[in-house]
């Protein structure tokens, strides 16, 4: 099969890999579309040992087994469905996993891959392949997120950090759980445009810290935005941390010493919510379709990822 490999410096090559061996328990997906996601910049940036690509939708390639045939998104950490975390549906938080697909073991920037026969999550009829990865990382992480926010507050302003997939995901979600109003922050034209679209108010980062909002959501991973983020959150407000880097720098100010508020960091989400992020999906698809704006087969790969970069596509996908 064919397979991209990142070298670092934004190069990808498309090689003829051997086809995968699903283990004990796996299968083989036959990969529909793969989305680009703003975490696999790394990979790109720094080149990476296997293949990249983290959010699969696909069908099921395994002739003989009950599943053939099946369209399913993979759950990407392979979790061990036994230990103590599990048992109570964190199978995010699996105690004994070590793996997650796409990054310590071949993900979806390829023709297939062999995913774990419990890290199937079927797709309903009603959801057509391209939008079907939505359903991980731009609906099941920001959903995850914001559900554990609304253990702290229930409804108020929000202010959304970064508009890219992440961030336009939270926007989506937010909408839903009726918080509002939303303000944005995000330098690229194109993208502040389109989070404008969804009923988001662009606002520069000095109106933005100056703010008091009841959720404030990190989805840059950069320090100017974290900064912003404890200045803007409001008084027993929540921070919920997405974004991601190796490490942080921010300044104590005033404004963040002298309230209580929440820092909230979640990590993708449990199994258990997929059928709600269906819901969600559902109640807005005609907004999260639009968020699909470009695609590409594995000879664009690299064109793709560097107009994404630059800021110049939403949600773009791999068609391999
Ligand atoms: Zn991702
Ligand atoms: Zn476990």
């Amino acid at each position: 099969m064919r397979a991209a490999r990142f070298h670092g410096e934004g190069r990808i090559t498309i090689e003829d890999a051997p086809d995968p061996a699903p283990g004990p328990e796996e299968v083989t997906l036959r990969v529909a579309a793969c989305a680009l996601c703003g975490s696999d910049l790394r990979p790109l940036r720094r080149g990476w040992p296997c293949t990249p690509g983290h959010e699969i939708a696909g069908r099921v390639n395994q002739p003989g087994h009950p599943r053939h045939g099946e369209r399913a998104v993979a759950y990407i950490p392979v979790f061990c469905g036994r230990c103590d975390a599990c048992a109570r549906g964190r199978t995010h938080l699996c105690e004994n996993s070590r793996e997650l697909l796409g990054w310590q073991r071949p993900g979806g920037y390829a023709e297939a891959v062999s995913v774990p026969e419990r890290c199937l999550l079927p797709i309903p009829d009603d959801v057509p392949d391209h939008l079907a990865p939505l359903l991980l990382d731009t609906i099941g992480t920001t959903a995850h997120g914001l559900r554990l926010a609304r253990r702290l507050v229930e409804s108020g302003p929000a202010l959304v950090l970064g508009a890219g997939p992440i961030g336009l995901g939270a926007i989506l979600v937010l909408r839903r759980m009726g918080f509002g109003p939303i303000c944005v922050v995000e330098p690229t034209a194109y993208r502040a445009t389109f989070a404008a679209s969804l009923g988001a108010a662009p606002i520069t980062p000095d109106a933005a810290s100056s703010g008091r909002y009841a959720v404030v959501v990190e989805a840059t991973g950069k320090d100017a935005a974290r900064q912003v983020a404890f200045e803007a959150v409001g008084p027993e407000g929540v921070i919920l941390q997405l974004g991601e880097s190796d490490a942080w720098a921010l300044t104590e100010t005033r404004s963040i010493r002298l309230k209580d508020f929440f820092l909230l960091r979640s990590f993708y989400f449990p199994i258990g919510d997929h059928a709600a992020n269906v819901e969600l999906l559902r109640a807005d698809l005609a907004d999260y379709a639009r968020l699909v704006d470009d695609r590409a087969g594995l000879d664009g790969l690299e064109t793709l990822f560097a107009a994404f970069a630059r800021g110049e596509r939403l949600k773009p996908i791999l068609v391999p």
